[in-house]
C-alpha cells in the first residue's frame, strides 16, 4: 500500500480550514440532528422570509422551517417535502428537505442569475387595471404577453368601475370585448360599491392566483375586500413616493374564505413584461398564432412585408387593429424593457 503522502504546510492549513468549516456547519441549525425531526411529509410554502419559510402541512398547521443547504430556491407556493420539528418551543423547528417540480413559476430579472423565482404553482394571473388615472390597453397587452410567456392563464380585471357613467361603461366594455372575443375572462369590480366582488371570488375559487398591475389600480383594496384580515396597506395613487408604500416585504400565501389562494409580495406585484425575443413576444398575442408561419417570408415583420397574412387578417377585421398596433408598439420598445442593469 502506498505511503500516505506528507502534507505541505499549505495543504495542512487548508485541512484545518476545512475542518473548522465542517464544525461550523454542524453547529448550523439547518443541519440539526436527525432525531430532532418528525417523519418527512408533504407541505406547501405559505411564507418566505430571509433564510426561512413557513410550511403548511395537510392539516393546515404551519411550521417554520430551515432549509437543507442543497436546496437552491424555495418560494411561496412551492410544494415541499419537509420534516416538522419535535421541539416546538424553537422558533424555527422544522426543515425543508426537497422541493417538488413546479407547475409554473413567476420570475423577475436578477442581476446575478438572470432570473430569480418569486412564486410557484400559480394557476392564474389577475391583471388589475382601473379607469383611474386612465385605462391603458397597451399595459393590459404587456401583462397578457408576460402571462402567456410563462404559460399561466391571465384574467383581466377592471377596477373602480363605479366611477364610470353608463356611456363610459359601455365604451370601456366595447374596448374590452376585444379580449373577451379572443378568450380572456374579464371581471369588472368596485371596491367602493362592491360590484363584481362575488364574481371575482368565484373566479378565484379553487385556484392559486396573483394580482399584478400598476401601482394605484386597487390591488391592496381588492385584497382587503376579499380578505378583511389581511390588513393590506392601501396606498395613494403615487405609491412610489415612499409615503404610501407597502410595508410588507415578504411573500405570503393567503387562503380566501370562499376557497382558493392568493400569493402576494412586492416581487409578485412587480411581475411585468421584460425583454423577450421577438418570436416570444409575437406568440404572446394569442390570436396571432393562427397566422404565424403563413406569411410569404419566413422573417416577415408583419408590417409592410408583401404576403403578410397577419396584416391581411387585420385588414379583414379578423384580428383587432388595436392589438396589432399595440404589438408593434411593444416591439419597438422591447429593448427598453431590459432591466437597467442588464443593458449592454
Ligand atoms: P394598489 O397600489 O394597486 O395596491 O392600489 P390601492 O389598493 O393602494 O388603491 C389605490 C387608491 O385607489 C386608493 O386611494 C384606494 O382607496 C383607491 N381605490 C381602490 N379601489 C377603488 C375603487 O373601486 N373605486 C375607487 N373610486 N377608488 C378605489
Ligand atoms: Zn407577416
Amino acid at each position: 500500500m502506498a505511503k500516505k503522502p506528507k502534507l505541505t504546510k499549505k495543504q495542512k492549513r487548508q485541512v484545518s480550514v476545512n475542518r473548522s468549516k465542517r464544525l461550523a456547519k454542524s453547529s448550523d441549525q439547518s443541519e440539526m440532528e436527525d432525531n430532532q425531526f418528525e417523519e418527512q411529509q408533504v407541505g406547501r410554502v405559505i411564507g418566505r422570509f430571509g433564510k426561512h419559510a413557513d410550511v403548511e402541512d395537510q392539516q393546515g398547521i404551519v411550521h417554520r422551517c430551515h432549509m437543507r443547504r442543497t436546496i437552491t430556491s424555495v418560494v411561496c407556493g412551492d410544494q415541499v417535502l419537509f420534516r416538522p420539528g419535535k421541539d416546538l418551543s424553537l422558533s424555527i423547528s422544522g426543515i425543508i428537505e426537497a422541493v417538488e417540480d413546479r407547475k409554473s413559476v413567476l420570475t423577475r430579472p436578477d442581476f446575478y442569475d438572470g432570473v430569480k423565482p418569486v412564486a410557484a404553482n400559480i394557476d392564474q394571473i389577475i391583471i388589475v387595471s382601473s379607469v383611474l388615472p386612465s385605462l391603458s390597453l397597451n399595459i393590459i397587452d404587456r401583462y397578457l404577453v408576460a402571462s402567456e410567456d410563462v404559460e399561466i392563464t391571465p384574467v383581466i380585471l377592471l377596477n373602480k368601475v363605479e366611477m364610470l357613467t353608463s356611456e363610459e361603461r359601455a365604451e370601456v366594455e366595447t374596448q374590452l370585448n376585444v379580449y373577451r372575443d379572443i378568450g380572456y375572462q374579464i371581471v369588472y369590480t368596485s371596491c367602493k360599491t362592491l360590484t363584481g366582488v362575488e364574481q371575482l371570488a368565484a373566479c378565484l375559487k379553487d385556484k392559486v392566483s396573483v394580482f399584478v398591475g400598476q401601482s394605484g389600480v386597487g390591488k391592496s383594496s381588492l385584497i382587503n375586500v376579499l380578505l378583511p384580515d389581511a390588513d393590506e396597506v392601501i396606498g395613494d395613487i403615487s405609491d412610489n413616493s415612499g409615503l404610501g408604500q407597502h410595508t410588507t416585504t415578504t411573500a405570503k400565501l393567503l387562503h380566501f374564505p370562499a376557497g382558493g389562494d392568493l400569493i402576494d409580495s412586492p416581487g409578485v406585484r412587480e411581475f411585468a413584461l421584460w425583454h423577450l425575443p421577438t418570436e416570444r413576444l409575437t406568440n404572446g398575442f394569442i390570436e396571432f398564432r393562427d397566422y404565424l408561419g403563413g406569411c410569404k417570408f419566413r422573417d416577415c415583420k408583419h408590417q409592410n412585408d408583401p404576403g403578410c397574412v397577419l396584416k391581411e387578417a387585420v385588414e379583414k377585421g379578423k384580428v383587432s387593429q388595436q392589438r396589432y398596433q399595440s404589438y408593434h408598439k411593444i416591439l419597438s420598445n422591447m429593448d427598453e424593457l431590459r432591466p437597467s442593469h442588464a443593458k449592454p
